[in-house]
């Protein structure tokens, strides 16, 4: 069953708006991982700057001071950054200033150790990017920006035609290779699970049939607002009247349509609650900010709609319909909403009953 889901998922090609919908939700969920990045990046460099300052006899100069306050400027607006696609400029910003600031304190060591560190410097770069948020230009272009400002022929000894430099464009190939297909890789296994994930959950919570939430979205949803215990709660059970008729009559595909058009009913009614297919012909609301009177014409209203509905196979329905009082659990409301369903069934059907305690003495 997975496998199948998987196999129909890879077919696909993610259209641009969940590709736009992932970017998104990865920044999100990885923003305090590039704050991280950045801190400990600016950290290190400071480290580096303040050794080679002051061991290399150069002093802290206003360039240190001038980078320090642009690196924590980036590192403030990443703090209140929500879009993803405003990060990909932010963090191509960063990297372009720290690779000049550390290709500004590599400048101070002696000519024969700059290669080192500035493949190091590249490296750390790189693979940090590797592993960051962004878009796939934000990440060609920093990786870019990454070689050409710590070029490691730019005021070294080295030369490209010469063995040492032949050495280094082969790590330099190979590095930018090993980088850009584990950027491209992750990128895709992520999409693939945001993509696997969406599509799971709204299979677990939305009803094949009549594409309204199903009864685990329903049971989730109303617990959680039964805990808030907002004022006006209450809780219907509708039924669809002798559906079984429906069925036997016409057939079970035109049973399924009158479900979807009852189901549409609902949706178009309680715009402004909770409902949900609950299973078979049984479907539930849970009503908030109402009181009697309100909740009994919302109900009396939906009655009404599926009675009049003029299609091809008309059918009516019949509501139980109970306040949620204080202590109340979510089952508690069910059975009280069903006793009252069991009594609209049995006084006629094609109407609603509001549950009183006569009715659970009765049960
Ligand atoms: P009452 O007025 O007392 O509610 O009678 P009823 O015939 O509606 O009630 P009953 O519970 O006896 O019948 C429900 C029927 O709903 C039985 C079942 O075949 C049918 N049913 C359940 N799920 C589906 C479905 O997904 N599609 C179709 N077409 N029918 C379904
Ligand atoms: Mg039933
Ligand atoms: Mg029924």
């Amino acid at each position: 069953m997975f496998k199948t889901i998987e196999a129909h998922i890879r077919k696909q090609v993610a259209p641009a708006a969940l590709r736009a919908e992932f970017r998104q939700h990865e920044f999100e969920s990885m923003r305090p991982f590039c704050q991280l990045v950045f801190c400990v990046s600016i950290l290190i460099w400071l480290v580096f700057d303040l050794i080679v300052s002051f061991l290399g006899d150069q002093g802290f100069t206003w360039r240190s001071y001038v980078f320090i306050a642009l690196l924590g400027c980036l590192t403030v607006v990443l703090r209140f950054t929500r879009r993803s696609h405003h990060f990909d400029v932010l963090n191509l910003l960063f990297i372009a200033v720290i690779t000049l600031s550390m290709r500004l304190v590599i400048e101070g060591i002696p000519v024969a150790l700059r290669p080192v560190w500035l493949v190091l410097g590249v490296s750390t770069v790189l693979y940090a990017l590797s592993v960051l948020p962004t878009r796939r230009w934000s990440f060609f272009c920093a990786m870019v920006i990454t070689w050409v400002v710590l070029n490691p022929f730019y005021h070294t000894r080295i030369e490209p035609d010469a063995l040492e430099g032949a050495m280094l464009i082969s790590y330099a190939v190979f590095l930018s290779g090993l980088v850009s297909y584990s950027y491209l890789q992750i990128r895709k296994a992520k999409l693939h699970n945001f993509y696997l994930s969406k599509v799971l959950l709204e299979q677990a919570y939305v009803d094949a049939l009549t594409e309204i939430p199903n009864r685990r979205s329903f049971m989730t949803k109303a617990e959680q607002q039964l805990k808030l215990a907002t004022p006006g709660q209450y809780l219907a059970m509708v039924d669809i009247d002798n559906f079984k008729k429906v069925n036997d009559r016409f057939g079970h595909d035109i049973g399924d349509e009158v479900l979807k058009r009852v189901a549409l009913h609902i949706k178009a009614a309680m715009v402004d609650s909770e409902f949900a297919r609950l299973g078979g012909e049984e479907f539930a609301i849970f009503l908030e900010g109402q009181d009697q009177q309100g909740a009994e014409q919302l109900v009396e209203a939906l009655v009404r709609r599926v009675r009049d509905d003029a299609g091809a196979h008309p059918v009516t329905i019949s509501i139980g319909l109970a306040q949620v009082t204080a202590g109340d659990t979510l089952t508690m409301a069910l059975v009280k909403a069903d006793q009252a369903l069991y009594e609209a069934k049995h006084t006629g059907k094609d109407r609603f009953v509001l549950w009183t305690s006569r009715l659970a003495e009765q049960g």
